[in-house]
């Protein structure tokens, strides 16, 4: 399987050099201006080449719920997401096909799924994700979403004393089904990796990170999780641990240069200095952080700090698409507000770094990954710059990043492989998609679990918003 691209655009030290590119048995081969044709033509005019992006944390089977859960923050917005019914593995595989195929139409050519998982059919929901992601052939990172505390104990008590009712399945059990998933699908050199994923500290035990380190080491398996999202999760971790979220993580020993932590949004300098010196990876979820009013994370600090970032879009359900372009843009324009010294603002060249090189960097995959580097695996993304979108001709990445880029992407590739050809998926049939999408679903008008409503008295108290008035819904 060879190919060559001819007379791409690439980003030089220069400006912009127009070059070829020969790809040979997976991997980049040779990048130079006028070299000779190897197997496949592929007209590089006019285009810009790029390695592709990571979308470093998403939930794909959100899809589902995209568009109609109302503006809540995290805590009450996660009470509305598990009322919805459960999703059945069909419609799993159709929101993994429909997560890859938005995440490659916007410069992806990798996806972390912290996949939930439908109750009772675990293992069913992991092999469905799995079968959407090799029919479209995106590389896959499946992080099965595991906890083993109920969903109420995620809310700070503010003191009071709480009981809540177990998880439906013990720390023993879950351990034992990651192992399963990692046996039956991890499959790196095929394109499928499994990562360990606890949801994070406010809903799991140091049993269960502690099981999920033990499985990280005996199977070489990158380790994920969320972290310090909102501003409830580090009153918790005060709670629970009378130290900061990240010092526990770092106590318990889940920090490290194979460990992506999502959000990072609520951790002081001390926490950052503890993420640098562990080379432990950020994944920047700006629009969902936005969405449910969690903050914004101190992405420049990290980057200040030597913290690798990397940048996701976070489930459908809180972003609500999966557009990677969109979260560069936001992820790196967003923090020019939070410091006045513009000196330290992230430029469109180091916000498609992070997207590419950070997301490989947190998957440990930055020798394979991440850069249009002689002898790295062929993960491409070419750009058509005659899109009207991208013209006139003056900064492709400038305007890639800070413009509004419709339907772009012109060819992808994955380990060499196209995926994208000519602006068309070449393994789905997206009008299929769309029609599979449409006959499962329906208009929905506005809607509340009653659950949130249970969960909101507790929530308002211990941030110290007022109690909501009598008669207000
Ligand atoms: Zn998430």
């Amino acid at each position: 399987m060879s190919f060559t691209i001819q007379n791409a655009l690439i980003p030089s030290d220069t400006g912009y050099t127009p070059v070829d590119v020969q790809i040979v048995d997976h991997h980049i081969h040779a990048i130079a201006p006028h070299l000779s044709t190897i197997g496949t033509p592929i007209d590089g005019h006019n285009k810009l080449l790029l390695p592709g992006f990571v979308n470093a944390h998403t939930h794909s089977s959100e899809m589902w719920q995209r568009g109609i859960i109302s503006p809540l923050p995290l805590e009450l917005w996660i009470a509305e997401l598990y009322d919805f019914a459960p999703l059945d593995p069909e419609q799993v595989y159709l929101s993994a096909v429909g997560t890859a195929v938005e995440t490659l139409l916007s410069g992806g050519t990798s996806v972390v799924d912290h996949l939930v998982m439908i109750p009772g059919q675990e293992l069913e929901t992991i092999a469905a994700a799995v079968r959407g992601y090799r029919q479209v052939g995106i590389r896959a990172f499946v992080a099965p979403l595991i906890q083993d505390q109920a969903l109420a104990s995620g809310i700070p008590t503010g003191g009071c004393e709480q009981k809540y009712e177990s998880y439906i399945r013990t720390t023993e059990a879950t351990l034992a089904l990651v192992e399963e998933a990692v046996d039956r699908f991890h499959r790196p050199d095929d394109g499928i990796n499994l990562l360990v994923a606890p949801t994070g500290l406010q809903l799991c035990s140091d049993a269960l990170f502690e099981g999920c380190i033990d499985l990280s080491d005996r199977y070489s398996l990158c380790r994920h999780a969320h972290l310090l999202e909102t501003k409830a999760q580090k009153l918790l971790a005060q709670e629970k641990y009378g130290c900061s979220a990240v010092e526990h993580l770092q106590t318990i020993g889940y920090l490290g240069d194979r460990t992506s932590l999502a959000h990072c949004v609520w951790l002081d300098d001390a926490d950052i200095e503890i993420m640098a010196k562990t080379r432990s990876t950020v994944v920047h979820n700006p629009l969902s952080n936005l969405r449910l009013g969690s903050g914004i994370a101190p992405i420049l600090k990290y980057r200040q700090a030597g913290v690798n970032v990397a940048i996701g879009c976070d489930g459908s359900a809180s972003n609500d698409s999966q557009d990677l372009l969109e979260a560069i843009k936001i992820g790196s324009i967003l923090h020019n507000v939070t410091d006045l010294d513009y000196h330290h603002w992230i430029t469109p060249h180091e916000a498609v770094e992070m997207a590419a090189l950070g997301g490989a960097k947190g998957l440990n995959l930055s020798d394979d990954l991440g850069s249009l580097t002689i002898g790295k695996k062929a993960d491409l993304v070419l750009y058509d710059l005659m899109n009207l979108s991208l013209l006139p001709r003056t900064d492709p990445i400038g305007l890639l990043v800070l413009g509004r880029p419709v339907n772009v992407v012109d060819h992808a590739w994955v380990n060499g492989k196209m995926i994208v050809k000519d602006g068309e998926m070449c393994n789905v049939n997206v009008n299929d998609l769309k029609q599979a999408l449409c006959d499962r679903s329906q208009w929905s008008t506005k809607r509340q679990a009653p659950s949130v409503a249970e969960a909101e008295v507790g929530y308002r108290s211990v941030m110290n918003l007022p109690s909501i008035p009598q008669g207000y819904a």
